[in-house]
């Protein structure tokens, strides 16, 4: 079942609203109610007035001194005036609330809720919400939704809609149960409705874990079958490319400047036997961050070329693919042998698109590399033998899919960097065989990582300089792209860059990069950094996947805070990849102690999988929307690593299921079909990041 039903339906919500929530990718009264709070607020008892609470948001129980003052400064209006407990006076101001000119009189008693602060030992408070005791009685009860706005909506409103849209209308009594009761006993599951409803307005902590409990259980389930339904491949299919070992992968291996780590022979030899094997590889390679899968890829690709066949590779962003493509050609070029290698993104001219296209279906190029560019409907190869996906995890599985169908069965090589242990993997990939690179090379220093405050900046930034000095070069990340309303204090990388120009000797050469810029302007910044001829990259996440510069060696991330450690750690992956000792610093703007202690789990391990199970025991269940992990599958609510324990759970029940019944006929199963054929298009869907 699907609710295509325009938002416009719901009363309340006109064109304008509608537009703005458009803005979200809500469109219809499905994705409003799949519209997740991004986090909750629970109303506290009014407290008492106490320079403990200040800076800190809070109720407090007031009645108005005297008639509040009203003046207009400009375009503001400014109402000022003295509300008292009974014992202290506090000052209140407010901005353009002309509204609230007749509820602030004398003697009226009202709850104020804001962030108090002393000065000189006199309280004030700014533009606090007001309300009367029933009001605020009513919203004592429960958790309250945050919803992610886009500017001109209001959290109001979005609350409003959710809530008209599930009661008035009564859309929630669609979404009906399609488990079979004996699944919903087995995993302790709430019903749908509730769960649809409630991750809106949970009663309580309890209640919220439950909702969110049962809508990761939809998901997973949605994916886990639907993986079972594109895997039906059968495991032992005959390959049409057999490859043999020739001489040119050794050849290459004697130049390189390093030797392989075992790990990566391991992976090199697992691939080798497969592509010379009678079968079809289907293989991922995992390894964490910076640990050299790419070399591994590109010995997979020459090998293939050499037997002449096609190779194509397919990275998530332009960024990526060029500095792939860069750096294979200058590989090729070193074996002084003829091996037609191209590129191929959204940057394409038209006119060299063409010769591409010819070169692939004549079979003049053997080696592609590009975005999702390569497996558009115009692009034909005449023997592609290998698809190779690099952070396949940001892929959706058409993406995937469509690559690989333009041939005949090619070999598959997918590449992960995603942190998940064994019994996971087998669950998620269940249809593809694994090798694992472990051991990063051993030539490598561990980073040294700090977890320090705003005023350690100055540090931070002479500790950078003599980086520099020294020939090294250093990124910053900022969460924002510009400054925005209503996160003052969050850093954004335009105006940090100029703050850093001042701040910074002026030979230092500092460049920006963000997702909104061209890619054609992205690709020549990147270019600059990685040629050494910028020293400091001011950045927001989109450095995080693949990007390697190894002369970089220190990674200052401002607002730590406010990443998933999962994220920081893939961040932080983009130094320490030379032999140099690399450092990462992470600003914490909190001031918050339990934010500490979280960030400091970064300093403690560099596995990413115990990175995210420590960070999940501080959290704890009622933090869980928090600060999410990034995504690696696009799951709107469950988590690989909160979630694990039920993925394994739910590929055991479907083993049984699928044993008994494997065309899924019973009448009882239907329900799970039909739910995962309704909701796989978010799995299948390339996610773009
Ligand atoms: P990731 O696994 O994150 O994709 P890369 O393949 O980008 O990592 O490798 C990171 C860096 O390590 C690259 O600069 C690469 O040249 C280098 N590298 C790869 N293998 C080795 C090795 N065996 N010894 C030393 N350096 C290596
Ligand atoms: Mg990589």
């Amino acid at each position: 079942m699907r609710i295509f039903e325009d938002i416009k339906s719901i009363k309340g919500i006109g064109e304008k609203t509608a537009g703005y929530l458009n803005k979200l990718g809500v469109f219809s009264v499905e994705d409003l109610l799949n519209y997740y709070p991004r986090s909750y607020v629970k109303y506290e008892e009014p407290t008492a007035v106490s320079c403990d609470c200040c800076g800190m948001l809070k109720a407090y129980r007031l009645f108005v001194l005297d008639d509040f003052k009203w003046k207009k400064a400009g375009k503001l209006s400014i109402g000022t005036g003295y509300v008292s407990d009974g014992t202290n006076r506090i000052m209140l101001t407010f901005f353009n609330v002309p509204y609230y000119k007749g509820r602030l009189t004398k003697g009226a008693t009202y709850i104020f809720r804001g962030k108090m602060i002393s000065e000189n030992g006199r309280y004030k408070m700014e533009q606090p919400q007001i309300y009367t005791d029933k009001e605020y009685n009513d919203l004592c009860v429960g958790l309250w939704p945050v919803y992610r706005l886009t500017k001109g909506l209001s959290n109001k409103v979005v609350s409003r809609s959710v809530e008209r849209c599930a009661y008035e209308n009564d859309y929630i009594s669609l979404f009906k149960e399609y488990l079979p009761d004996d699944a919903i006993k087995r995993f302790g599951l709430c019903s749908r409705q509730d769960a649809v409803i409630g991750i809106h307005f949970p009663k309580d902590e309890d209640h919220l874990s439950s909702c969110r409990k049962r809508l990761s259980f939809d998901e997973l389930i949605t994916f886990l079958t639907m993986i079972r339904s594109f895997s039906q491949r059968s495991e032992a299919e005959k390959s049409s490319y057999v490859m043999i070992e020739t001489a040119l992968v050794p050849r290459v291996l004697e130049m390189l400047p390093f030797e392989l780590t075992d790990d990566q022979k391991n992976a090199l030899k697992d691939i080798f036997n497969d592509l010379t094997g009678e079968y079809v590889m289907n293989r991922l390679i995992q390894g964490d961050v910076g640990s050299g899968k790419t070399i591994i890829a590109f010995l997979a690709m020459l090998l293939c070329a050499d037997n002449g066949f096609q190779a194509a590779m397919m990275a998530p962003t332009e960024l990526l693919a060029v500095m792939h493509f860069n750096n294979l050609k200058k590989l090729i070029e070193q074996t002084g042998i003829g091996i037609g290698i191209a590129l191929l993104t959204g940057q394409t001219s038209s006119s060299d698109r063409k010769i591409i296209y010819k070169g692939l279906s004549e079979g003049t190029i053997s080696i592609i590399i590009g975005t999702q560019a390569l497996f558009q409907d115009k692009v034909s190869y005449s023997k592609l033998a290998l698809v190779i996906t690099d952070e396949q995890h940001r892929f959706g599985v058409r993406q995937r899919q469509a690559l690989s169908l333009k041939s005949d069965s090619p070999h598959i090589l997918a590449m992960s960097a995603t942190p998940i242990p064994r019994t996971l993997s087998i669950v998620l990939y269940r249809d593809m065989s694994l090798s694992v690179i472990k051991n990063k090379p051993s030539s490598r220093l561990p980073i040294k990582n700090c977890v320090v405050d705003t005023s350690y900046r100055k540090k931070a930034y002479e500790f950078i300089a003599s980086e520099i000095k020294n020939g090294h070069q250093a990124y910053v990340i900022c969460p924002l792209v510009e400054r925005s309303e209503g996160l003052e204090n969050v850093e954004n990388v335009i105006d940090y860059t100029e703050k850093l120009k001042e701040a910074m000797d002026p030979d230092i050469r500092i460049e920006y990069i963000h997702g909104k810029m061209k890619d054609n302007v992205k690709n020549q910044i990147m270019e600059n950094f990685a040629n050494g001829n910028t020293d400091v990259l001011v950045s927001t996440t989109v450095i995080e996947v693949g990007i390697d510069v190894a002369n970089a060696t220190v990674i200052l991330i401002e607002n730590a805070e406010r990443f998933g450690l999962a994220q920081l750690h893939q961040l932080r992956g983009r130094i320490g990849r030379g032999n140099a000792q690399s450092y990462s610093i992470f600003i914490d703007s909190s001031g918050n102690k339990k934010e500490n202690r979280r960030l400091n789990i970064l300093n403690s391990s560099n596995d990413g999988f115990k990175i995210a199970e420590e960070d999940l025991k501080i959290r704890g269940a009622g933090d869980v929307f928090g600060i999410r992990q990034s995504g690696y599958i696009p799951f709107d609510i469950a988590d690989i690593y909160e979630d694990h324990e039920m993925i394994i759970e739910i590929g055991d029940y479907l083993d049984e299921v699928y044993s008994k019944d494997p065309e899924m006929n019973d009448p009882e199963l239907a329900g799970i079909v039909e739910h995962t054929r309704d909701n796989m298009h978010k799995f299948i869907d390339f996610k773009t990041i």
